[in-house]
């Protein structure tokens, strides 16, 4: 953990000066709604202090969020300027039809830890949204800072927009998220944060890491997939893959860049969707398509002409849920030996390899 930390650090001065009033960036786009249906969402990504577990304890080892985190002090005050600069720019949209929009407010963070975002901005947005009257609002947080006291109050704002809580659950392996992520979250904190968030009707997602740090790709597959059964069963409202991406300032890229990691096969990507999605016909299963086809990102053989093929196969099925394009892309050859092989070798060499 302390070589986390001296990591962060090193890493933090070379973070961008940015104006405090407006957002990291924001944009609107078709997605899926939580009732299944396809509406449009604006996402904002506000520009805050940054995450608290990266700042204490190093954070998690595949997360480079933090450099999209402020340098300077960031008041109140700012925050709202950024929340309404976004609402500003997509006014039109919303006004349009409020109950095909979702509003998604992220922090590269957690929304609901005070540090970054103050009580004041807070109840701002959550009214603000509530005032709005759109469909749902969808907002991401660690769990120690999902409480009874903050989710009551999302409620008595918010009235009836529904609310997502995005959490970074990453695994359902204690040890994988323990060793391999330093993710600080305990199986317990999970299942009782979920509980809390029922009281009050909110529902969750659960953010899933595909293929950790230290494992075969072989067992980064049979994880996912078990972490995904795990939490739909449990009563998580969505799942949402992300095929990990090579961020920089992590140890994810020095591993990287020493041959000891390699991003997923998109082949395995689209094994745990088919297995997940098949065995839970209608829950949601969506997978984050960024960075996919790089050499930091999730890909079969590089520059290979599966890969852009697939990842418009997941973006496509992450909006209609519809598992027949997963499966005909299953049934392509292509590169397809190369990664069994992959598989084997790896297996019969114990120590997970990079880039073939
Ligand atoms: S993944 Fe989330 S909790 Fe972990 S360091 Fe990044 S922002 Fe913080
Ligand atoms: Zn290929």
């Amino acid at each position: 953990m302390e070589f986390l930390k001296e990591l962060r650090r090193r890493h933090l001065g070379r973070r961008r000066d940015r104006d405090p009033n407006f957002p990291v960036s924001s944009w609107i786009g078709e997605d899926i709604l939580s009732k299944g249906r396809v509406g449009r969402s604006i996402t904002v990504i506000l520009n805050t202090p940054g995450c608290r577990w990266a700042y204490e304890h190093g954070g998690c080892t595949m997360c480079g969020y933090l450099m999209d985190s402020s340098p300077g002090r960031i008041t109140a005050e700012h925050i709202i300027n950024q929340f309404n600069y976004a609402i500003e720019k997509y006014y039109r949209e919303i006004e349009e039809n409020p109950k095909d929009i979702c509003i998604k407010i992220f922090t590269s963070g957690s929304f609901l830890d005070e540090r970054e975002v103050p009580e004041e901005a807070r109840r701002y947005i959550l009214k603000k949204m509530g005032e709005l009257d759109i469909e749902e609002v969808v907002i991401e947080s660690r769990p120690e800072y999902i409480r009874e006291d903050t989710l009551e109050e999302a409620r008595e704002y918010l009235g009836s927009v529904n609310m997502e809580i995005g959490v970074g659950v990453e695994t359902f392996n204690e040890e994988i998220r323990h060793y391999s992520i330093n993710k600080g979250i305990s199986n317990r904190d999970i299942v009782d944060t979920l509980e809390l968030a029922r009281k009050y009707s909110i529902g969750m997602k659960a953010y899933l890491l595909i293929k950790p740090l230290f494992i075969t790709e072989r067992d980064a597959i049979e994880d996912s997939i078990y972490s995904g059964n795990r939490c739909l069963e449990l009563g998580f409202n969505r799942i949402s893959y992300c095929p990990a991406t090579v961020h920089r300032g992590t140890l994810m890229e020095i591993l990287w860049k020493r041959g000891q990691y390699r991003p997923p096969f998109l082949w395995s990507v689209l094994k745990i969707l088919y297995q997940v999605k098949r065995r839970n016909p209608d829950a949601i299963v969506i997978c984050d398509t960024s960075g996919i086809s790089s050499k930091r990102g999730a890909h079969n053989l590089l520059r290979c002409k599966c890969n852009e093929k697939i990842k418009k196969i997941i973006k496509n099925f992450t909006l209609t849920q519809d598992l027949s394009g997963i499966k005909r892309a299953l049934e392509m050859e292509c590169c397809k030996d190369q990664w069994e092989s992959f598989l084997e070798f790896e297996e019969r060499n114990i120590v997970p390899l990079g880039d073939i």
